[in-house]
């Protein structure tokens, strides 16, 4: 059994960096969990203290049924995958597959070169064995440092970024045979990137950090469709969600969002969202896929300029601007960070529309395209604390608060 544990994990650098708060997690036997945030949100820290390269500051990290803080990382039966490869550039691919093998254990030749083949089969490079790796290109050293962990037959896998370096094509493939080759191993692993599409097609379950701070953890459905705050709303999905700052107004004849899209809400509904949240402005967070576009206004439609229409192949990508909208960021005024990528886009919104079905001339033209939207896939987040306020059947995803209590028992 090789399930993970993080107990209450924090890692402070020279006293004074705190890149991992508080972290609980619990990974299970043979899943694949994706460690998934913008750079310097504390994951490579996160795997580096599971791999015993980094001291752990408080807390606890347990690894199929051990305690490991004070394991040295050869004692914890784990392997690790970097983005650099770090191949030996003097061996050939069998004595690179091999070197970890022979210096950890007293196995004898045979067994370790027989496990090499079958490590090489898997990764289909038998045919490199005997090459050195700099005739290798980057996919078959990404290949032979990848079959040199699995030579080990490690309890855990852990990888660091594998697929980076990698053209974008190579690195889809790549995806998938890993994916494969897990699942076929059924070896826990942690897989580290700042790449939420690879998280969302690699995983079992994602964790999402920022700051240092665990945000969410769920299958990828999961944190897609019920994003728990306004920083995981906008890191999942690409395009990322759409925000809008509108008020809440309750009055004797029902309830709305007005400010920069005008939405009705029903009763239910509002009274969930003020009862969560002592504020009056709210950002609504609307997926590009839920928004409609129409050419002719509508008894509840909102009108916008489209900047671009982007053809996607099966879709195509329209821009917006709406007319006289709050500046994001202000309303958030600071409290709530979202990370660079998800800012730059904030004044521009976007809504998948059906291939040709708003006209070229709307773009940049002084016509109006009117929006709709679909209110059921709305988010409602509160501008102060990001938190997702909302949700008509809030989930928590994030078990693994109660799974370590239990744990404990
Ligand atoms: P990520 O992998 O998400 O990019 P890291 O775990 O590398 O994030 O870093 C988290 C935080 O810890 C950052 O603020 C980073 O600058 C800091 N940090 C990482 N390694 C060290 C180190 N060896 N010494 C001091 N600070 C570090």
């Amino acid at each position: 059994m090789s399930r993970i544990l993080f107990d209450d994990v924090t890692k402070i650098y020279n006293g004074k960096t705190v890149a991992v708060e508080d972290f609980n997690l619990e990974i299970e036997d043979g899943e694949f969990l994706t460690l998934v945030g913008p750079s310097g949100s504390g994951k490579s820290t996160l795997l580096r203290m599971v791999a015993g390269l980094e001291e752990i500051t408080s807390g606890e990290i347990n690894i199929g049924g051990t305690i490991v803080n004070r394991l040295p990382p050869r004692d914890r039966d784990i392997a690790m995958v970097f983005q650099n490869y770090a191949l030996y550039p003097h061996l050939k691919v069998r004595e690179n597959m091999a070197f970890g093998l022979k210096r950890s254990t007293d196995l004898p030749k045979e067994e370790i070169y027989e496990r090499v083949r079958e490590a090489a089969e898997m990764m289909g490079i038998e045919e490199l064995l005997d090459d050195k790796p700099k005739h290798l290109s980057g996919g078959q050293r990404q290949r032979v440092a990848t079959g040199r962990a699995i030579v080990r037959n490690p309890a855990v896998f852990l990888f660091d970024e594998p697929l980076s370096n990698l053209d974008a094509k190579l690195r889809k493939h790549m995806r998938t045979e890993l994916q494969r080759l897990q699942h076929e191993l059924e070896t826990t692993a942690i897989y580290v990137t700042h790449d939420q599409e690879e998280a969302m097609t690699m995983s079992d379950r994602i964790a999402i950090l920022d700051g240092g701070e665990l945000q969410q953890v769920g299958t990828p459905r999961e944190v897609y469709n019920e994003p728990q705050n306004a920083f995981v709303a906008q890191f999942i999905g690409s395009p990322s969600m759409n925000m809008f700052v509108s008020e809440l107004e309750q009055t004797a004849n029902g309830s709305k969002f007005v400010g920069d899209i005008d939405v009705k809400v029903s009763e239910q509904r509002a009274n969930v969202i003020t009862e969560q949240s002592s504020e009056t402005q709210f950002l609504l967070g609307i997926r590009p896929e839920h928004i409609t576009v129409h050419t002719e206004p509508t008894e509840e439609s909102v009108p916008a300029q489209v900047d671009i229409i982007e053809p996607l192949g099966s879709n195509d990508l329209l821009y917006f601007v709406l007319k006289d909208s709050e500046n994001v960021e202000e309303v958030i005024s600071g409290s709530v960070e979202i990370g660079e990528d998800v800012q730059s886009d904030k004044e521009e919104h976007k809504a998948f529309i059906e291939p040709n079905s708003i006209p070229i001339d709307y773009e940049r033209s002084d016509k109006p395209v009117h929006l709709t939207f679909d209110t059921e896939h709305m988010h409602v987040f509160d501008p102060q604390t990001g938190e997702n306020v909302g949700m008509e059947n809030p989930r928590v995803s994030d078990a693994s608060t109660e799974s370590i209590a239990e744990a404990d028992d």
